[in-house]
């Protein structure tokens, strides 16, 4: 078994909106921005190998919509068949693709568009499965105003009808490696993923914790639909973490990939970070 990172490209964010109601003078301590207030954020894709599956969690912001995306300077877009073959693998090879959730910084590399006229929409894996949950989906065909901006029908819909999804509505075992779990602060039916890797658990930690910065239960970033149900969300996710060891990927950090942490008088704090490659 083996995993590893692929890096769809980073784009800029306000600190304002990362950190919701935490002001700049303490934030800024743990995480850096430039003059204009914007922060840098990764959109880090997790690739498991498990030996019978190809697994890709989420898939970057791709290239459908960089125009429209303008303001959030999204500065690169990978080319994922570049970034496979330097694994060893190819686009073909993947078997499934995991959508942590449907906003456009995790799901547009899923697909693109194939002609200059931008009519004819194709999977960027033509072999895998896109798994995601079911309420996720029923908030991309309904979404409320506050995540109705995040949401591209040229996204998800054409795998929609390439029958290439699959939809779950609870803790669900994609293979005895992987556990997807459910966590509702964010969006409604985000998944994080468990890894087991050895005698090591690997957590994708999505927008349920997308910087280390945002470990305080209270920096909650002010894109979550449902802030108070995300540190309810966010301190089950730690206190466990805490307990176990195990290791948090940070989706969205720029600095720090992944990191260990412990309770110390009471607060959960990260006590370790590191590389996926060293994990
Ligand atoms: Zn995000």
């Amino acid at each position: 078994m083996k995993i590893s990172k692929i890096e769809a490209g980073d784009f800029y964010c306000d600190g304002g909106a990362v950190f919701g109601v935490v002001p700049k003078r303490v934030w800024q301590k743990r995480y850096p921005c430039n003059d204009d207030n914007f922060c840098k954020m990764s959109m880090r894709c997790l690739l498991i190998d498990t030996g019978k599956r190809l697994v890709m969690v989420d898939t970057g912001a791709g290239t459908k919509h960089l125009e429209y995306l303008k303001y959030y300077n999204i500065n690169k877009s990978c080319n994922f068949e570049e970034e496979l073959n330097a694994l060893g693998y190819s686009c073909d090879d993947l078997t499934d693709v995991v959508q942590t959730h449907l906003h456009f910084d995790h799901c547009g590399g899923g697909t693109y568009f194939a002609d200059k006229a931008r009519t004819v929409i194709k999977p960027t894996f033509p072999n895998a499965t896109f798994w995601l949950s079911k309420a996720q989906w029923d908030n991309y065909l309904h979404p409320n105003v506050r995540e109705a901006d995040s949401f591209f029908p040229e996204n998800m819909q054409p795998l929609m009808e390439m029958k290439r999804i699959r939809l779950i509505d609870s803790a669900f075992a994609l293979c005895p490696e992987i556990e997807l779990r459910l966590f509702d602060g964010h969006s409604r039916g985000q998944i994080a993923p468990y890894i087991t890797y050895g005698d090591k658990t690997v957590v994708f930690c999505g927008d349920v914790i997308p910087l280390s910065a945002n470990i305080p239960i209270a920096w909650v970033s002010a894109f979550d639909c449902y802030p108070v149900t995300s540190m309810i969300d966010k301190e089950q996710l730690l206190e466990e973490a805490a307990e176990h060891q195990q290791i948090l990927v940070f989706q969205h950090d720029a600095y720090t990939e992944c990191g260990k942490v412990s309770k110390i008088n009471g607060r959960i704090k990260l006590t370790e970070s590191f590389k996926i490659s060293e994990i």
